[in-house]
């Protein structure tokens, strides 16, 4: 009996689905790295793939939980890499969301895909039809993950279908993408929110404390790198016009949102210098490495970079007078430590801490929806994501002209002037 993993359904097509049935376990995509629970099998055409939604409900760990119809219905929008393996595991682990609806160019994947989680074949919808999704009062809440150049699009007309939009990050691919955007929901008086799953995370906000208590010292420097060595696949995020450039906006980013939220403050001096190997067909359109700075008006600086075509490597650094604090791994899924270094008389001690693992989108999602029940702005609304889309535009202007761009000054008094109110930890 022929084996699937979730993972080769992720970008398959109708006519690959209907071949399913003849892949061999031997010759599957990636089956010796996908966890034993997500496999399922293949009876002819008919693909079964074991329920996800289970975790919460069979070990009883997760407290708080809304009742089941309670909870804000999400339509999850694009059904790829990170909505099949990540989004959608996620909901398990959720207090106050859950999965109702889903959009999809693939319909035979979106109906597999719908049968797991319980979505009734009457909640599928497509991109021609997503605009009826306004009739639909199962959803609350949209939530795209499509390539970036398809976020300003799709949050435009979610939010004219009268729904909150959770979009991933980058925003978009252009400042006035993004501006677009933040006005759209605006107008029609709904919630936006991009996915910066870390700002959620137990180990950032300890970190943000530390950073902005007394526990460090005073604030000098910031390090961070976030790479991978991108594999040449025809994907979208080697294309300029799809992806808005190349390792900066894919996972740059996270280093430049740390920086940002970490100090609290916005960057008044930027410079920028990438690479973009001739030599490598990966990178015709889309720059490899990307390396900066911030300049912080509190004086600290940020130097970040990014990179395509090195082993996955992803750090951080904060580093005070009096102490440094750091995660390494710091953009990943899982097994995020936080790593204190403090000076011990004539020498220095290492501390380690480890926090108990909750699932990232879990927490985002759920944070979204209390900003939602409360009437609040979420901690990452569309104008944190509109001032990185300002920043990387700014970096890019440096890296062609090599010179250090000033930015205007932020409008607003004090910290956090993008953010709404950190979420309360009720785990
Ligand atoms: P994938 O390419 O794996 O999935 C994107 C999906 O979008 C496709 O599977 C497809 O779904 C749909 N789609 C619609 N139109 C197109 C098109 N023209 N070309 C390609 N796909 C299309 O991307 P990822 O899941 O890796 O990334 C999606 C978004 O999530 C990106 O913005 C990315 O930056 C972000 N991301 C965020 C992460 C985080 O940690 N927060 C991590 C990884 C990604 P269908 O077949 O169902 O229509």
């Amino acid at each position: 009996m022929p084996e699937i993993t979730r993972r080769a359904l992720v970008g398959s097509t109708s006519a690959g689905l209907a071949s399913l049935g003849l892949i061999s376990a031997a010759s599957a995509a990636e089956p010796a790295q996908e966890p034993a629970n997500l496999r399922g099998t293949v009876h002819g055409d008919e693909v079964t793939l074991p329920p996800l939604d289970t975790q919460a409900d069979q070990n009883g760990k997760v407290p708080s939980l809304d009742p089941f119809e309670k909870r804000l219905g999400i339509a999850v929008v694009g059904l790829g890499r990170l909505a099949l393996t990540q989004i959608l595991p996620g909901f398990a682990q959720s207090k106050h969301v859950r999965v109702t609806a889903l959009v999809s160019g693939e319909r035979d994947k979106a109906r597999i895909i719908a049968a797991q989680y319980r979505v009734p074949e009457k909640n599928i919808y497509d991109y021609t039809n997503f605009d009826s999704l306004k009739d639909n009062p199962d959803v609350d809440i949209v939530y795209i993950v499509l390539p970036n150049a398809l976020h300003a699009e799709y949050t435009v007309r979610a939010a004219q279908a009268g729904k909150h939009v959770l979009c991933e990050k980058p925003m978009a691919t252009t400042v006035q993408d993004a501006q677009r955007m933040v006005d759209a929901c605006k107008q029609a008086r709904r919630k936006l929110m991009i996915a910066y799953r870390c700002q959620y995370l137990p180990e950032y906000r300890t970190l943000i404390g530390m950073a902005r208590g007394k526990s460090l010292g005073a604030l000098r420097s910031i390090e961070a790198t976030n790479g991978q060595n991108n594999a040449d696949n025809g994907q979208w995020r080697l294309i300029k016009a799809m992806a808005g450039g190349g390792s900066l906006p894919d996972v740059g980013l996270y280093c430049l949102n740390a920086a940002r939220f970490i100090t609290g403050e916005e960057p008044v001096e930027i410079t920028g210098r990438t690479t973009q190997p001739k030599d490598d067909p990966r990178f015709k359109e889309v720059e490899d490495i990307c390396s900066f700075t911030l300049r912080f008006p509190s004086g600290v600086l940020a130097t970040c970079s990014s990179g395509y075509s090195y082993h996955e490597n992803r750090f951080l650094r904060v580093m005070g007078a009096e102490a440094w604090a750091g995660l390494d791994p710091a953009f990943s899924y899982d097994n995020l430590t936080l790593q204190i270094g403090r000076r011990a008389g004539q020498s220095s001690s290492l501390e380690q801490r480890r926090f108990s693992p909750k699932n990232q989108f879990a927490l985002e999602m759920d944070a979204y929806a209390e900003a939602i029940a409360h009437d609040r702005v979420p901690l990452t609304p569309g104008e944190e994501g509109l001032q990185d889309m300002r920043i990387m535009e700014a970096i890019y202007q440096s890296a062609a002209s090599g010179s250090v761009i000033r930015m205007a000054p932020t409008q607003g008094q004090g910290l956090d002037i993008t953010r709404g109110p950190a979420p309360a930890d009720d785990s």
